[in-house]
This record gives structure tokens, C-alpha cells and sequence, in this order.
């Protein structure tokens, strides 16, 4: 048998923190991309996934120890969106993620949704490291591309170097106060115990070889069970997309095991389970993101852990956040169909019993969830009477203008980042039913709060 330091899968990383600390930058700025400025609001509101191969990681962190032994594959990184409420990535009821970047801006320090991401990570023990990002916007701070932390802070003036020292002093006090120990990396003695905290910026890459070497070298030592390669594929679907030429495609993140083409699969699907084959395995060029359009390199078989785009028949309902499984010559068909289920379970049990309530409507069930929490909260407390997945059709109109007898406020679809049919907005219109889009969830509510008010007056 293989010794398992020498079998280790790829950790899987994602990117946490509050809106416009520069999640999306810094991933930018490994890769040598351009996503960020693409985005809706510049907020990431879909999941993309990197992989990260170790000779890049390699060559990108060089300056800074040119012999470091790197025995995982690779890094694979997960942008997840910023807001607080998308929280709902897993695989097999547990965390996606083997290890978390969370991201800090230093002229701000500790940021509601920065805590609210700690809370979380804790919450799943998952660990992480602090990215203190921003440092270029110290006032006279000197330039140096893609250098080292060290080397870079020797070269900045005596002025510089106080400020910084002062704002990570402060952060680390909130830190403090947030009952967590947290240390600048370079003088971290305990890892472990005290979370360590890279300088970077994302802009000029300053701390990002660093940034890069702490992530692999930490998770490859403590990481090593969590990180041993296992047969038995684990396997989450982030997003559904037509892609032309390709039909209905779903992306995924292969954690454990081995996919083939021609593989039976099972997927959840909004009109229950769906069995079909995987027709072709996919991935984008290493480096470049799977959300990013281009050419596509074909496989025969992918082993994890990988970033993948999978063609099949039928995968038109397949629900994003949910589980992909491998029907093996050994299992029962049955009993995989109902396990691919479990994970609507948790989202059909949100909807009101009395049936009264708006209808919902997002791209993934992970941003569903996170709507249904969000409209959960005390200070929103708006019922839901359906859900859906995937764009706005005419059915989803005739569904909610069930309630125009009800209540007529709530012959409503708050649209969460998903489209709506012109042939659904013209019956809309004609029926009566309000529909509401945005790509930021907490728009969604101040568009319905203000129709409220309207009806009331
Ligand atoms: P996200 O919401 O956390 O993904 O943040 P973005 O990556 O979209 O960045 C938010 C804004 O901050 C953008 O205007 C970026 O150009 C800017 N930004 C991000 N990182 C840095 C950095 O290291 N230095 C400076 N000066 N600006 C940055
Ligand atoms: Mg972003």
C-alpha cells in the first residue's frame, strides 16, 4: 500500500470575509485574472473553483524558500460570495472547505460579515488563515511585485511600518475580543493555537507568495488524515449552466475519489432524483477558472480533488449545492436515488405549513438556503409558501398567483440572480403577480418592503 504522505489529494480552499475586502482580487491575483471586475455590484454572489497546480505554487513562492517540500497535487480554491448568509456549502453534511482564507481590509479591521465568517469557520473547525489585505494603501508605501512580506516591510519607511504595526495591533485586539489568538505568521511559535496573519495586497501581490506557501505547508503537516486520498467520491455540485455546444452542464467540486466517463451518476434534482451517465469530464486550463468562458481540456477519468464540468443527458433540473453520487457495481440504485434526496429535505421543511407566503426562486440551493435564512430573520419575517430552482417560468407564475385569493401581497417571486422568461413576465403582468429580481439578497427584501408600504398607504 502506498504510504499516505505520498497520496494526498489537493486541499480544497475558500475564501472567506466581509464584502470589498478583496476576495475576489487576491484569487485574481494568483491566477493573473480579471473576474472582479465582471461581477454584480462587485459582490461574487456564484461559486467559482481554481486549481492551483504545486509547480505554480512552487514558482510563485521561490523568493521565498526555493527548496520547500510540497506534497500535495496542488490547491484548489473555492470564491465563495461574501455575503453573511451564503454559508451552506458542504459535502456529505460536512465543510467543502479543508482550510479558509478569511480575508481582513487593514484600514478596516473586523467587518460584521469578517465575524460572522470567524463564527462559521469555528462552528465547522475548519481552519483557517488571516489575510490582512490592503497594506499598499498605507500611506508612502513602497512598491515591490509579488515580494515577500519580510522583505517588502524591511524596505518601507520608519512612518510606514508604525501605522502598520499599529493597525495590527488593533486587529489583533479585536481578534482578542473575539476570544481567538491571532499572530503575524512569521511570528507565530504555536500554530494551532494562535491563527496566523498574512499581510497582503492583492493589487501588487505583496504577501501573496507567503500567503500561498502557509496554505499548503500548514495543511500538508496538519492535514495529513483529512488530506489522505480515499476511493470513495465525494462529490458537490456548485452550479448548473447551459453551456453551448455542450447542453445542461453541471460544475463540481470532486473531493474524494475518481470519475469516469460513462460513470452512472445520481443527482438531485427538483423533480426528484436524476440517473443519468456522464457523457464528457471537462476542466478549464489549469489557472483559469471554471466560470471564465474558453476551451475545455476532455478527460477519460479525473481523479480528486479537482474542479469539474460534467455533460450528460438530463441534468436540465439538477439543483446546485447538492451532492453527486456513483452508482458502483455493487449499490442499489434505490438507495442512492433516496440518499441524492437528503439534501432538499432541509429546504422543503422551510416552507410554511398554512401555506401562505411568497414564492422564491434562486440559482442554487445553497443561495436558496440562504435566502430562506435570510427571510427567516426576526427583523424580515416574510413566510414562504414555495421554492424553486433555476430560472423564472410560466409555472412558477401560475404557482404563485394562487395566492392573489390568499393574500394578495403575497402573489409575489423574489428572484435571487436567476432570470425570468419573458414568457413568464408578460403572464405576470397579465395575472397580477409581482415579481422581484436582484442579485444581492438583501435588495430583494427592500424591493418587497417598499411594495408593502405602497398597498398599505
Ligand atoms: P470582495 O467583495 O471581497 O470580493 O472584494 P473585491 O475583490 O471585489 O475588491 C473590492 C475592491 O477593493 C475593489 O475595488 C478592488 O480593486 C479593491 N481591492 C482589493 N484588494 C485590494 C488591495 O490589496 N489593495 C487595494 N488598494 N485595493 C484592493
Ligand atoms: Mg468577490
Amino acid at each position: 500500500t502506498e504510504k499516505s504522505e505520498d497520496n494526498l489529494r489537493s486541499p480544497i480552499c475558500c475564501i472567506m470575509g466581509h464584502v470589498d475586502t478583496g476576495k475576489t482580487k487576491l484569487l485574481d491575483c494568483i491566477r493573473g485574472t480579471n473576474v472582479q471586475e465582471g461581477e454584480a455590484g462587485g459582490i461574487t454572489q456564484q461559486i467559482g473553483a481554481t486549481y492551483f497546480p504545486a509547480e505554480n505554487i512552487r514558482e510563485r513562492t521561490k523568493e521565498l524558500k526555493a527548496d520547500a517540500k510540497l506534497k500535495v497535487p496542488g490547491l484548489l480554491v473555492i470564491d465563495t460570495p461574501g455575503h453573511e448568509s451564503f454559508t451552506n456549502l458542504r459535502s456529505r453534511g460536512s465543510s467543502l472547505c479543508d482550510i479558509a482564507i478569511l480575508v481582513v481590509d487593514i484600514m478596516h479591521g473586523l467587518e460584521p460579515q469578517t465575524i460572522e465568517s470567524l463564527n462559521l469557520l469555528r462552528m465547522r473547525n475548519t481552519e483557517f488563515i488571516v489575510a490582512l489585505n490592503k497594506v499598499d494603501r498605507l500611506y508612502g508605501w513602497k512598491t515591490s511585485r509579488n515580494a515577500p512580506i519580510m522583505k517588502t516591510m524591511k524596505q518601507q519607511s520608519k512612518d510606514v511600518q508604525n501605522e502598520f504595526s499599529m493597525r495590527l495591533t488593533q486587529i489583533i485586539t479585536q481578534f482578542k475580543e473575539q476570544g481567538l489568538n491571532t499572530e503575524l505568521y512569521y511570528k507565530n511559535r504555536e500554530m494551532g493555537e494562535t491563527y496566523s496573519i498574512v499581510p497582503t495586497s492583492a493589487i501588487s501581490g505583496e504577501g501573496v507568495p507567503d500567503l500561498l506557501l502557509l496554505l499548503v505547508q500548514w495543511s500538508q503537516k496538519t492535514m495529513v488524515e483529512k488530506l489522505t486520498y480515499s476511493n470513495e467520491v465525494q462529490c458537490t455540485v456548485l452550479e448548473v449552466k447551459v453551456v453551448e455546444g455542450h447542453g445542461t452542464t453541471i460544475d463540481v467540486v470532486l473531493v474524494n475519489g475518481v470519475l469516469h466517463e460513462g460513470d452512472q451518476i445520481v443527482v438531485c434534482g427538483m423533480q426528484g432524483p436524476i440517473v443519468t451517465s456522464i457523457r464528457a469530464l471537462l476542466t478549464p486550463h489549469p489557472m483559469k477558472e471554471l466560470r471564465v468562458k474558453g476551451t475545455y481540456l476532455h478527460h477519460k477519468q479525473i481523479k480528486a480533488a479537482q474542479g469539474i464540468k460534467i455533460t450528460a443527458q438530463g441534468l436540465e433540473h439538477a439543483i446546485a449545492g447538492t451532492g453527486l453520487y456513483v452508482v458502483g457495481p455493487q449499490d442499489d440504485l434505490d438507495d442512492i436515488m433516496e440518499a441524492a434526496m437528503e439534501d432538499m429535505k432541509s429546504v422543503m421543511n422551510r416552507i410554511d405549513k398554512s401555506g401562505e407566503g411568497v414564492c422564491v426562486q434562486a440559482s442554487t440551493l445553497g443561495s436558496l438556503e440562504a435566502l430562506l435564512e435570510f427571510l427567516k430573520t426576526p427583523e424580515v419575517n416574510i413566510p414562504v409558501s414555495g421554492i424553486s430552482i433555476g430560472p423564472v417560468h410560466k409555472k412558477d407564475v401560475m404557482k404563485a398567483s394562487v395566492m392573489l385569493e390568499k393574500k394578495k401581497e403575497f402573489a409575489t417571486i423574489l428572484a435571487f440572480d436567476v432570470k425570468v422568461t419573458p414568457e413568464a413576465r408578460e403572464l405576470a403582468d397579465e395575472l397580477g403577480v409581482k415579481i422581484f429580481i436582484a442579485d444581492i439578497i438583501y435588495h430583494l427584501f427592500d424591493q418587497f418592503k417598499a411594495y408593502i408600504d405602497n398597498l398599505k398607504e
